[in-house]
């Protein structure tokens, strides 16, 4: 019975090896959320909010003290949304999302018209493909390559960016830093994508969930709005789930000049009208401390999770399989071609399938996330945004990949 846009999705492969963790008591390295609880000032403020009876719907755009609070924070790191830098009007250019899961379909729908095209990197967060089947739009696609040097990041090739670019482009989705890759994309990379969309006169989508979890001070997360040209073409995404460990919350936002912001509202007021208040009410108050001191929290877990990256990546390498570089997000890509050939298994899926199932830690098999399939079988992502007693768990269990 299910529609023919999404039967070819089958189930999501978040759900899938979630699930499958679940039944195999395998450490859950797969959906990409953490296992510990977000900051204590965000609790307070929403059960602050219920208490006070904040009980019925938000404005169609967030409570005013949300947009507020976020475009205070954009204004602070000099963002532009074609005003000049810094000049963020809450009303016009930010509206709040049910987590960016929804801000993803209703940018796409409310910009997209059927036949359109818009490019996306491979490989890519398997919402964007779904959101693009949604807008009746078609997706060219330009792949970003493993390294073949150890240490190095995922790349793309400049001229295969410029062919996807055709008459009929509407648009390009970025995301950086990227998931499932953990690359920030660096400063002539961007500068690349901004000339390319000035020429063709495209708009960007820059899915920015990740913006604050870097991890290499040499290697900063570069808002494409801010480059040259781009502010008034640019719908920035983030939210509040990766940089608090609130990712059960749903809150989202774009920002946005008013002529785009009206296209993701035109589609957000018919998908959730809006999201749960007393959650946009907790999401004001710790957006807003972030803005006026520097967070303790998210220092606190950007370490964590850098330390954990490292752990995890050696632990990969000493059972045989090849780690890639990974400077942000909660990810890191390995090579286990090697390990799968040894113990006869096919591609992600069955290696993926196996660790769960054989040595107990759940990972996810990115061929999904890829529309060229050969360049995601020789991958599988780990997820490493945990507490460290996981991490050490998962590693331990890890071990027995070696015999
Ligand atoms: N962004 C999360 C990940 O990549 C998953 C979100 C979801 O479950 N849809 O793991």
């Amino acid at each position: 019975m299910v529609a023919q846009r999404f039967a070819s999705f089958g189930e999501s492969v978040f759900a899938k090896f979630t699930r499958l963790a679940v039944q195999h008591g395998a450490v859950n390295l797969s959906q990409g959320f953490p296992d510990f609880d977000g900051p204590q000032l965000a609790k307070d403020a929403a059960i602050a909010a219920i208490n006070a009876g904040h009980a019925q719907y938000a404005p169609m755009i967030g409570v005013p003290p949300l947009t507020k609070a976020i475009a205070e924070q954009y204004a602070s790191r000099g963002f532009d949304v074609g005003h000049g830098k810094g000049v963020i009007d809450p009303v016009q250019h930010v509206t709040v999302t049910c987590g960016c899961s929804e801000a993803l379909p209703a940018t796409l729908m409310g910009l997209l018209n059927a036949g359109d095209e818009i490019i996306l990197f491979e490989p890519y967060f398997d919402f964007y493909i779904a959101g693009t089947v949604m807008a009746n739009a078609t997706p060219r696609f330009v792949s970003l390559h493993a390294p073949t040097r150890a240490g190095a990041p995922f790349t793309f090739d400049e001229k295969q960016l410029r062919d996807a670019f055709t008459p009929r482009t509407k648009a390009i989705l970025l995301n950086t830093p990227h998931n499932p890759t953990g690359k920030v994309y660096t400063r002539d990379e961007l500068e690349l994508i901004a000339s390319l969309c000035i020429k063709h006169n495209v708009v960007c989508i820059s899915d920015d969930v990740y913006e604050h979890l870097t991890y290499d001070p040499a290697l900063p997360h570069i808002p494409i709005s801010t480059l040259p040209g781009m502010a008034d073409r640019t719908i920035t995404l983030s939210s509040l789930g990766k940089t608090f460990c609130l990712t059960g919350w749903k809150v989202g936002w774009s920002l946005a000049p008013a002529p785009l912001s009206a296209c993701v509202r035109a589609a957000h007021q018919f998908i959730t009208f809006s999201g749960p208040t007393p959650l946009q009410h907790g999401a004001a108050a710790i957006i807003h401390d972030m803005t006026h001191k520097p967070s303790a929290f998210v220092a606190q877990i950007r370490s964590l999770y850098a330390s954990n990256r490292d752990k995890l990546a050696a632990a990969l390498m000493s059972v045989g399989l090849t780690p890639h570089r990974s400077d942000s997000t909660y990810f890191l890509m390995a090579d286990h071609s090697e390990v799968s050939r040894r113990l006869g298994l096919d591609d992600d899926v069955a290696f993926c399938e196996y660790l769960t199932r054989e040595v107990g830690v759940a990972s996810i098999p990115p061929t999904v996330f890829y529309d060229t399939k050969s360049l995601g079988k020789p991958l599988v992502r780990f997820a490493y945004c945990k507490k460290e007693a996981t991490i050490d768990e998962a590693i331990k269990r890890l071990g027995a990949l070696k015999k």
